[in-house]
């Protein structure tokens, strides 16, 4: 039987990633991707900030992945740190006409920072608009007083009627699976090269919890992150006794699931390139970059080449 190993990255922000990881990823079978709405790392001073920034997830991004046979979609929000800065609120007024948009596959990231009044408005605001857009949810869980901010986005998910299967509740850990395992709502787990989930502790997991409504994504960004850690968990599965198809429920099926839910998912490969075989692309550590694109389609006049060309 050919195993063929198809990743899904339901959450990750490849507009701090480089090429090399564009071209790492599909050596590792990463085939599409959702880029959650977020942060910059330093505040933003104005909503116009983020109106550029959604059309990059629009326009620009989804077209540097496919120059490298990846799909990308990505979900749109205020999110929740930037909650809390006045400057930023007026997104709001804008964010309904990005939630028509076709590449738009959810709300998010929205939920709770550091749990404040505002943050809780803007939160409620949010799946208002999602319920009204059709979409599903993608919730944050706080760093910090995890396990409080996890209970507080499920008690406000359901005060609100927004229907536990439209919702992902993103970065769980040992200490909140158990209460949105219970709550219906989908299970999503970033895993991370040196803090919080690794992917001995999310095997752990799924030993107890199973596959059903579980996500695995790297959420990579400009932080100590790794795009091909969704492949480790896949490998990490199996080297537990897990079957193939375990590994494609949690890597590629259920996120397809969950975000099919827009009704906007876009899967069929953007090169027309075959899925490649597992035993091809075995992870080594060592991606070498052969990928055969020829990278030369340009978007609005530009292209992912810099440089004259060698001939
Ligand atoms: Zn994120």
């Amino acid at each position: 039987m050919t195993f063929t190993l198809r990743i899904f990255d339901p959450h990750i922000h490849m507009s701090s990633r480089t090429t090399d990881d564009y071209e790492r990823m599909y050596r590792a079978g990463v085939r599409a991707v959702v880029e959650p709405a977020f942060w910059l790392g330093q505040p933003r001073t104005s909503a116009g900030s983020f109106v550029d920034y959604f059309d990059a997830l629009l326009g620009w991004e989804p077209f540097r992945a496919a120059q490298f046979g990846i799909r990308h979609h990505c979900t749109v929000a205020l999110n929740p740190k930037e909650a809390n800065d006045p400057r930023c609120r007026p997104v709001l007024d804008v964010l309904p006409r990005y939630l028509a948009k076709d590449g738009v596959v959810a709300v998010g990231e929205i939920g709770y920072d550091s749990m404040t009044d505002d943050e809780d408005e803007v939160f409620r605001i949010q799946l208002g608009m999602a319920a009204d857009a059709g979409l599903p949810v993608l919730v944050h869980t706080p760093h910090r007083d995890k396990p409080a901010g996890t209970r507080r986005s499920l008690d406000l998910v359901a005060a609100e009627g927004v229907p536990p299967e439209m919702v992902l509740v993103d970065h769980l850990n040992e200490l909140t699976v158990a209460m949105v395992e219970r709550s219906g709502c989908w299970m999503g787990f970033s895993v991370y090269p040196d803090t919080k989930m690794d992917e001995r502790r999310m095997v752990s997991i799924l030993l107890e919890y199973g596959t059903e409504r579980v996500l695995v994504n790297s959420a990579a960004d400009w932080g100590r992150s790794d795009p091909l850690k969704t492949r480790r968990v896949g490998e990490a599965m199996l080297a537990a006794g897990f079957t193939d198809s375990d590994v494609d429920t949690v890597l590629w099926r259920n996120p397809v699931a969950f975000y099919a839910q827009s009704g906007r998912l876009a899967l069929d490969d953007p090169a027309d390139r075959d899925l490649i075989p597992a035993g091809e692309s075995t992870y080594s550590g060592d991606y070498s970059g052969d990928y055969s694109g020829d990278y030369s389609g340009d978007y609005a006049g530009n292209s992912v080449l810099r440089g004259e060309r060698a001939r």
